[in-house]
């Protein structure tokens, strides 16, 4: 071992061990026997063990026999200095290994504004950033997570193979598949090269998608020509698999530790995806079918949960449609319990769930507008009318907690109207919110959260583009001028310049991922990446895309017909609105056929 490796190894263990102290329900494993991945999250600690889908990847490796999976995240501060001034590689959590040392290097990636630190990660763990620079004994990488079964082209040229869908559902038949490809289960490991053992993958897994093993061919205008398997036994869609119905142990966080947004909490998965059909949505369309756990295995979950940990946050993209959630959170509080949920939707919202949020010590009850006016919110499908609105924030006002707002900028079909409706709608609310909580002695304090439009592969505007930098920023003054003149409002907004970034990643084809190297050698400066870029981004971000042009996700099979999409974005631009899921009575966008 040179010096540095003995530094950076002294230094970091110590570092590490303390961060582990503090964790309640990490695992450490004996390597001997076994196998390694090294589960990546492309970002801080904090943000990473925030991350429900992390935690539930690392237990399902985990509680595997033949492997051992350890947490990697983006070094920050100290730990980020360590690696800087002594030139050792990035290493493991629990057991300080460097990263080259694992057989597979798997990141979760549920953010694509993360990308670039997907190739810091594999930079200071001195990992060649090219998988064609990773022939020979360089681990195997590997992405999964959202982004992956949305778009996975932008990191196509950093990723060995990406494995799509929902990890309960494909995790062990991979490393199944991975043990034998290596010979793990014969004693010995063989000597299939590492191509070999991809397209063994590639051959028996549905899920799996090895982006070399297909050309993209372009038109002279930039769009896609083709997407074809370069051989003609490589298949021609790749599956996202899906715990159809969500059955078996309810996810639930399994380290706790103080160390997260979620500090000392455990977060319990309640449902899986959302039926009320926004069409901006992503999670609403990639996670479908809607899926809720029986009543009976919640309770269990919640009762295991409730031994780890007195406060329990609620995860579901709509915690009021679960059925029985005012016993479940009775059920909590009875046992001495607090919980706590994320948004809730205005137009289900009950007083029961109410009063067990102000019982949990939960101070502010976020909803979902997301459009001034009555004409977008129906183009967006959101099913909300302004009474309903209104009739929630009443609801939430009369029990004094704070309400803060989501709204949207930038959607298709917005014209100035729209966001005179914003401040129109958010004046409606305050005068609802002073009348409803003076009469107490205190007036509830009211937050608007307004974010840019960002379109999303798989929903209904996959089609549109994003609105121009400047007019987003526009907007922005605009509300923020109205709302300061109103008073009593806190605004938060984000980048436009973060949301066009976002956008390109998000609906870029596999030529965005030269771009994504020139942020990284720039440090994360995207303006400076941006002009030696080969790419025109305003190519994927500023243009509406034509119907029947090939996009780079198309060859994702979720099980959502193309047409469907197609139906809804035609109504969207008609101002229409069409109904929710309807599970088991509906097979509009081809996904509940089957079980019809
Ligand atoms: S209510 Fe709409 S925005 Fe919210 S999760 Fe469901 S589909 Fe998405
Ligand atoms: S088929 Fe109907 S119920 Fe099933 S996911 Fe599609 S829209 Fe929803």
């Amino acid at each position: 071992m040179d010096l540095a490796c003995r530094f950076v190894k002294n230094d970091i263990i110590s570092l590490y061990k303390n961060l582990l102290a503090r964790e309640k329900g990490y695992l450490k494993k004996d390597w001997g026997g076994k196998f390694s991945i090294a589960l990546a999250y492309p970002n801080s600690y904090r943000v990473g063990m925030s991350n429900m889908g992390f935690q539930v990847v690392y237990q399902l490796i985990n509680r595997r026999p033949d492997v051992v999976a350890e947490r990697v995240f983006l070094p920050q501060g100290r730990e980020l200095d360590i690696y800087n001034r002594t030139g050792g590689a990035i290493r493991s959590l629990e057991s300080q290994v460097p990263l080259q040392q694992f057989d597979i290097i798997a990141f979760s990636i549920p953010f694509e504004n993360d990308y670039p630190n997907v190739l810091k990660i594999l930079e200071l763990g001195k990992i060649p950033l090219l998988a064609e620079d990773r022939s020979g004994s360089w681990p195997f990488v590997m992405a999964g997570g959202v982004t992956s079964f949305l778009n996975p082209e932008p990191l196509s040229m950093f990723v060995d193979f990406f494995l799509l869908g929902e990890a309960e559902a494909n995790m062990d038949r991979f490393i199944d598949l991975f043990a034998d490809a290596i010979g793990f289960y014969n004693k010995k490991r063989n000597n299939k090269t590492k191509q070999e053992i991809i397209s063994y993958l590639n051959n028996n897994e549905p899920s799996l998608y090895v982006p070399s093993l297909y050309r993209v061919e372009y038109n002279s205008d930039g769009t896609l020509k083709a997407f074809v398997p370069k051989k003609g036994n490589c298949k021609e869609t790749v599956d996202v698999a899906k715990v159809v119905p969500l059955k078996g142990d309810v996810a639930l966080s399994s380290i706790v530790t103080p160390e997260t947004e979620f500090a000392d909490k455990i977060i319990v998965e309640l449902s899986r995806g959302c039926g009320c059909s926004c069409r901006f949505c992503a999670a609403g369309y990639v996670y479908r079918p809607p899926r809720t756990y029986r009543k009976e295995e919640l309770e269990k979950a919640i009762a295991k949960a409730l031994e780890s940990s007195h406060h329990i946050g609620m995860l579901s993209a709509c915690v009021s449609d679960v059925p029985g959630i005012d016993d479940l959170t009775g059920m909590i509080l009875e046992h001495g319990g607090v919980f706590s949920v994320s948004s809730l939707r205005a137009d289900t919202l009950t007083a029961g769930l109410l009063d067990n949020l102000k019982k949990a010590g939960q101070r502010t009850v976020t909803i979902a507008p997301e459009a001034g006016s009555e004409r977008l919110r129906r183009v967006i499908n959101k099913h909300l009318t302004r009474d309903q609105i209104v009739d929630a924030v009443r609801l939430i006002a009369k029990r004094d907690f704070n309400i803060k707002l989501y709204l949207l900028i930038g959607l298709p079909t917005e014209v100035q109207d729209d966001i005179h409706e914003i401040v129109d709608l958010v004046k409606v609310i305050k005068h609802t919110v002073v009348k409803e909580s003076a009469p107490r002695g205190r007036i509830a304090q009211l937050t608007l959260s307004i974010n840019c439009f960002i379109p999303k592969p798989f929903t209904p505007f996959q089609w549109s583009k994003m609105d121009a930098i400047n007019v987003l920023k526009e907007k922005q003054k605009y509300l923020k001028a109205a709302f300061k003149k109103e008073g009593g409002i806190r605004v938060h907004t984000d980048v436009p310049k973060w949301a066009y970034i976002q956008t390109l990643l998000s609906v870029g084809d596999r030529t965005v991922g030269q771009t994504i190297l020139m942020a990284h050698k720039s440090g994360g400066n995207w303006s400076r990446a941006m002009p030696f870029s080969k790419i025109n981004p305003d190519f994927f971000v500023y243009r509406s895309k034509e119907i029947n042009e090939i996009l780079p996700w198309d060859f994702i099979n979720n099980g959502i017909e193309k047409k469907h999409l197609v139906r809804e974005y035609h109504s969207a631009l008609k101002n229409e609105e069409t109904p929710m899921c309807k599970v088991g009575r509906c097979a509009r966008c081809g996904v509940c056929k089957e079980s019809l």
